[in-house]
């Protein structure tokens, strides 16, 4: 008993664990656990897991995070299994395009695979998503260079976080007519759209998508017809 040598401090730190210490008076630790308790009492355990993993999600919410769960729940044990392996495969299996640097599930992706697809032209897009916004237009059948992301200096994302070297290396190495640059209308977006356009106007044609899309907006939740009519629109980059 009292080994420690260490006085008072030793009621804080012992067993009391991770829990603030509040050594002196049961009823000043029972108080803020039925505070901090009161939402986790409402589901049990495992239940307010699930919600707690759903909710980091984007765009859901805490409503919408129970809902989901509540629904999950309802399902037969083998559909659950089959989401939770999807989920699973999905991350095991997708990657990025060692080309374009699209998602894919091979070491190339499937637009870069096609040769049906006319090779001298690349459009470059901040991200997956806009791959496929695009691709929703069939307007579209050159290739793509997935910057990951646009400049954006308050983040600190400079040029060289994102996959432009690997874009100038295609730039050089194939025979490429132009660049079709297709970066949402923002700050950051117009700073990478100049950016790229001045880096890369010495070596080739360089174009940027006409926006009929509202400024600020995401290209990836304009419609097939906007988009598409943008991808007409498009015009010569000022260096
Ligand atoms: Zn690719």
């Amino acid at each position: 008993m009292g080994e420690h040598g260490e006085g008072v401090g030793d009621w804080g730190t012992g067993r009391l664990g991770d829990r603030k210490p509040y050594p002196f008076s049961r009823t000043i630790v029972t108080h803020p656990s039925r505070q901090t308790g009161a939402k986790i009492t409402a589901y049990t355990r495992p239940l307010a897991n699930l919600i707690e993993q759903l909710q980091r999600l984007p765009g859901v919410g805490p409503k919408s995070a129970q809902r989901l769960a509540l629904h999950i729940l309802k399902r037969s044990l083998p559909e659950v299994e089959q989401l939770a392996k999807a989920l699973i495969d999905a991350k095991q299996q997708v990657g990025f395009c060692q080309v374009c640097f699209h998602l894919a599930a091979e070491p190339t992706c499937e637009i870069c695979q096609n040769s049906q697809r006319d090779d001298h032209t690349i459009c470059v897009v901040a991200d997956s998503r806009d791959v496929i916004a695009l691709e929703r237009t069939r307007e579209y059948h050159g290739k793509y260079h997935v910057l990951g992301g646009v400049i954006s200096p308050m983040d600190g994302i400079g040029p060289e976080q994102l996959n432009i070297s690997s874009l100038l290396q295609r730039i050089n190495r194939q025979d490429v007519k132009e660049v079709i640059v297709a970066v949402s209308p923002t700050v950051e977006g117009e700073t990478t759209t100049l950016y790229l356009g001045r880096l890369i106007s010495p070596l080739t044609k360089v174009t940027r998508i006409a926006f009929g899309l509202p400024m600020g907006g995401d290209l990836e939740y304009a419609d097939e017809l906007t988009l598409g009519r943008a991808l007409e629109g498009r015009r010569v980059v000022d260096a």
